[in-house]
């Protein structure tokens, strides 16, 4: 086999690194024609309020690969940013984010849904990126209050300045900001007060450490506690077991996300658990 050849004949002089240059090159060819072709699909992941309502989703990218089949945004994303080709990847995924809510709005069920979407680091970085959002919401026509943009808090420590007023423009637009994986970050307080943010996002290893130790739940209470004192709503990611929900349900959190409410998945499987426990 062709494959096997090429690999045992690079092994001869640079093994490790030339494998590296060859995936390389491959994945950035394969990424650029999987673009070309729309082999990206999202799927989407509710979101819950404490009463078990479904009140939101949030839009996750896969890649269909034609031989690999499904691969997950962890593994093509880091260099999709290297590679600056998350640029379209991510215009491509506000589009297609928000035609799908869109869509849901003619259907009563799922017409107050607020759509959650990932943004990464070079999006938000760049200068168009305010206007293209604008423009995703003119073209597909959605209520922008019904749209939330999740950055990270790993984003916020460039230019500060610029940060505040691009988030300043967007808040114009009309649409919700939340901070993704927060608490895994470096932002400080007082920088944190003059973000317009809306929503906090507990990131899953504060979730998960719950359950381990009272010392570790404390700090998804400070999370929970700061949010609030900051007007904003918490939201908890990566919420797999009933006791973590109730842990954060009596700790005052909002909305939970998280294998035990949902798996993410295809639009066209999306139906309505409501749950009224
Ligand atoms: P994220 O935004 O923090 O998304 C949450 C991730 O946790 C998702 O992984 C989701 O499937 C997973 N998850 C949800 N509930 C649970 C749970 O209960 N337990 C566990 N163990 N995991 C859970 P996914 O879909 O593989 O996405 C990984 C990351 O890739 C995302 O983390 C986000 O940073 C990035 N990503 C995904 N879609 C996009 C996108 O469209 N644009 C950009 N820029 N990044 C994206
Ligand atoms: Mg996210
Ligand atoms: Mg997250
Ligand atoms: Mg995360």
């Amino acid at each position: 086999e062709a494959k096997g050849l090429g690999r045992n004949h690079v092994c001869f002089y640079a093994p490790q690194m030339h494998e590296k240059i060859l995936e390389r090159v491959t994945l950035d060819s394969s990424f650029r024609l999987a673009l070309q072709r729309n082999e990206f699909v999202l799927h989407f992941q509710p979101q819950w309020s404490r009463e078990r309502k479904m009140i939101g989703v949030e839009a996750l990218v896969r890649w269909i690969h034609p031989e690999k089949g499904m691969i997950p945004p962890g593994v093509f994303i880091p260099f999709a940013e290297e590679s600056k080709l998350i640029l379209p990847l991510g215009r491509w995924v506000m589009q297609s984010a928000m035609a799908q809510l869109a869509c849901w709005q003619e259907t009563t069920q799922l017409r107050d849904l607020v759509m959650s979407i990932n943004v990464s680091v070079l999006q938000f970085t760049t200068v168009d990126f305010v206007s293209e959002v604008e423009d995703a919401l003119t073209q597909t026509g959605v209520n922008p209050a019904q749209i939330q943009l999740e950055l990270t808090e790993s984003m916020l420590v460039r230019d500060q300045l610029d940060i505040i007023q691009k988030m300043q423009a967007l808040k114009k637009l009309g649409v919700l900001i939340s901070l993704d994986d927060f608490g895994t970050g470096y932002s400080s307080l007082s920088y944190l007060q003059q973000l317009p943010i809306d929503q906090l996002k507990i990131d899953q290893s504060f979730t998960r450490a719950i359950e381990e130790s009272d010392k570790q739940a404390s700090l998804a209470a400070s999370i929970i506690g700061l949010g609030h004192n900051l007007g904003m709503e918490v939201i908890a990611e990566g919420v797999e077991t009933q006791a973590q929900f109730d842990w954060l349900k009596n700790h005052g959190c909002d909305l939970y996300q998280g294998f035990l409410l949902g798996r993410p998945q295809p639009s066209n499987e999306f139906v309505i658990t409501e749950d009224t426990n």
